[in-house]
């Protein structure tokens, strides 16, 4: 079973009265302890592809399957649980709370969740040590640089050791060599914790530094190289066997409901 499972996933947005078909059928599986980039132009969809995977928004269609539970079917109250428990964010911005120490933002999402508070603070010391951080950690975001408040993010969003770790251009406002550092990071995390990434990039060199390269085009996602993998696109966009689960049978471009979001 792969920890993530999307079939027939279709997602519109509603621009200025006109359909925007973002998400086209994508069926796809991540595996336990992937690391997967996302790479393709500005606009393509792959910030809605994360949040749909995030289950920060529903998809018009297409069923998502995480840890083998059909997500989409439950209620808002059980979905913030599985984020919580399950899938930790990063962002472009690091979105850190100024009057807060860098330990004390790593630990903020344990100490809401009225964690213990001792080990709250020694898990993000450890993570702030990982970050190469350890004699950062009672700064605050003002005193930090834009690379080390994006290693502060990251191990925030590791601290409740999540399953799943979505990150969206995460390097956007970095420098080349400062966004190297964090997809060395990443990459560390991933292969020692053995959380699952996906990381979204405009960096065509970034995203060849992961194991698992995806680009997403006209609403597809596939393997950003399926040259390297043959036409069946093994290390990319799998093949599924499941079959596809729409009683209603849409067609690419026409996706049985859509979001209206205005604009
Ligand atoms: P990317 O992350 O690849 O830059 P996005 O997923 O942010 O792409 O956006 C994909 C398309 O959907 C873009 O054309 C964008 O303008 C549109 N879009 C995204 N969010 C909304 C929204 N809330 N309302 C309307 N259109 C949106």
């Amino acid at each position: 079973m792969a920890l993530i499972e999307l079939r027939n996933i279709f997602k519109s947005y509603f621009l200025h009265g006109k359909r925007i078909d973002v998400l086209r059928d994508v069926s796809l599986d991540i595996e336990q302890g992937e690391l997967v980039s996302l790479i393709g132009p500005s606009g393509a969809g792959k910030s809605t592809f994360l949040h749909v995977v995030g289950t920060l928004d529903a998809p018009a269609a297409g069923t998502m399957r995480f840890e083998g539970r059909q997500v989409f079917d439950m209620n808002d109250a059980e979905l913030a649980e599985l984020r919580n428990r399950s899938i930790g964010f990063v962002f472009q911005s690091h979105f850190l709370l100024p009057e807060f120490t860098a330990v004390e933002n790593v630990a903020m999402p344990a100490l809401v969740r009225r964690a213990d508070r001792t080990r709250a603070f020694r898990d993000a010391r450890e993570l702030l040590d990982r970050m190469g951080l350890g004699a950062r950690a009672e700064h605050r975001p003002g005193e930090l640089s834009g690379g080390e408040s994006q290693r502060v993010a990251l191990a925030r969003a590791l601290v409740l050791k999540p399953t799943l770790l979505l990150a969206d251009e995460p390097t956007g406002n970095l420098d080349p060599a400062t966004g190297e550092q964090i997809h060395a990071l990443l990459r560390e995390v991933n292969r020692d914790l053995g959380v699952t990434a996906i990381v979204v990039t405009h960096n065509e060199e970034l995203a060849r530094s992961m194991p698992r390269q995806l680009r997403m085009r006209d609403g597809s996602v596939r393997p950003a190289h399926p040259e390297l993998h043959g036409a069946a696109g093994e290390g990319g966009a799998r093949p599924t066997t499941d079959a596809p689960t729409l009683p209603d049978g849409p067609t690419p471009g026409g996706p049985p409901g859509t979001d209206d979001d205005g604009g």
